[in-house]
């Protein structure tokens, strides 16, 4: 831990983020949230952000302490950029490559400069994204060097030295299982099945070994995908150090 470092995490109330903030809180001894509102398909992954932070809080006591506050900005403007009005015919493109048509290009480069600027006001200097290159090669914004090339970018316009952390950048998505697992066990695992929403379609009726969501779209197909491959691995080193915990005298 790093009791000297404090951390805003960039939260929407999915697996990946959710994985960050359990790693955040496991490394620094302050943590806050931050959320965008930009009215679309995750509306209903919003609402599972107070669910899962509560969740956090009270299934790891030695973390509660260290959640602070959570903000959430409304970016509804993003909802113009995103509108089908102003895509023409990239929207056909974007969906052939396998992207939402709500896609919004270069979003994270906004998100991060939102949140170092509620950063700067808070006192918080380290970022932290549940960005990957592993999975979403397709997004340039989640890329290593875009984002090695922002945090300079950024600390320099604020005049404050700010870390961006990205801990999932090199995984795959069943290496995010293994990583929330190794963070906290089956328990978090499990807390990430039920709470965290993932699905573009915002399906919470349907639930699966993995959570919720409609199955089909690429957003579940890579989650179930990942979850399938965590657990085809096997019993994972975590879990037979906790049997060897309960076996102790
Ligand atoms: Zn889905």
């Amino acid at each position: 831990m790093t009791p000297a470092r404090r951390a805003l995490v960039l939260f929407s109330g999915g697996q990946d983020s959710t994985a960050c903030l359990a790693w955040a809180l496991e490394h620094f001894a302050h943590v806050e949230t931050i959320g965008f509102d930009y009215g679309q398909r995750h509306a209903v992954e919003l609402a599972c952000r107070t669910t899962v932070r509560q969740a956090l809080a009270d299934t790891f006591p030695d973390w509660a302490p260290r959640l602070g506050d959570d903000h959430l900005l409304d970016l509804s403007l993003l909802g113009q950029i995103s509108d089908t009005a102003l895509t023409s015919t990239r929207a056909l493109e974007m969906t052939q490559a396998g992207l939402p048509n709500t896609f919004v290009p270069g979003r994270n480069l906004l998100f991060f400069t939102f949140a170092a600027t509620v950063a700067y006001r808070r006192g918080l200097d380290v970022l932290v994204g549940g960005m990957c290159e592993t999975d979403f090669s397709g997004y340039p914004d989640c890329r290593d060097n875009t984002l090695k090339a922002l945090q300079v970018a950024l600390s320099l316009g604020v005049d404050t030295k700010l870390t961006i952390e990205t801990p999932l950048m090199w995984l795959d998505k069943a290496q995010t299982w293994a990583f929330s697992a190794a963070l906290g066990g089956e328990a978090l695992n499990a807390l990430i099945v039920e709470h965290t929403h993932t699905c573009y379609l915002g399906d919470r009726a349907q639930r699966h070994a993995w959570g919720y969501g409609c199955g089909q779209c690429p957003a579940c197909a890579l989650r179930r995908r990942g979850y399938k491959g965590w657990r085809a691995a096997g019993e994972p080193a975590f879990a037979d150090t906790d049997r060897l915990g309960l076996e102790a005298p």
